[in-house]
């Protein structure tokens, strides 16, 4: 992706390095101070406020960093094929309830 330096870079792109940096800047190989995946898997569900202590360990431990986005994708999946979900149900119920006023209404009208 070519950028124009002109502008600056977009959000994203920033977004992207700080990714990057986390990921590669903050090794921790003998994982110390690790957290466990139910831990993880509550940040990554956007559970716990940015002012929870768990979230400085995760910014600053590659390891962590990396299984977080992972559970985020995961969950921000999920969380995306339910609302899809959701919303074709809805509208299956709105078209139902259309159907029906209809139907109501010509019954009425051919009775009258
Ligand atoms: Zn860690």
């Amino acid at each position: 992706m070519q950028e124009d330096y002109a502008i600056g870079p977009t959000p994203d792109r920033i977004k992207q390095l700080l990714q990057e940096a986390i990921l590669r800047d903050y090794p921790n190989p003998e994982r110390k101070g690790c957290f466990d995946s139910a831990i993880l898997t509550t940040i990554a569900q956007q559970r716990l406020p940015y002012e929870d202590p768990h979230w400085a360990h995760v910014s600053h431990c590659s390891p962590c960093y990396a299984e977080f986005l992972g559970l985020r994708k995961r969950f921000r999946e999920k969380r995306s094929a339910v609302r899809r979900f959701q919303f074709l149900l809805w509208t299956a119920v709105v078209i139902m309830v259309v159907f029906l006023l209809g139907l109501s209404a010509i019954t009425f009208l051919r009775a009258h």
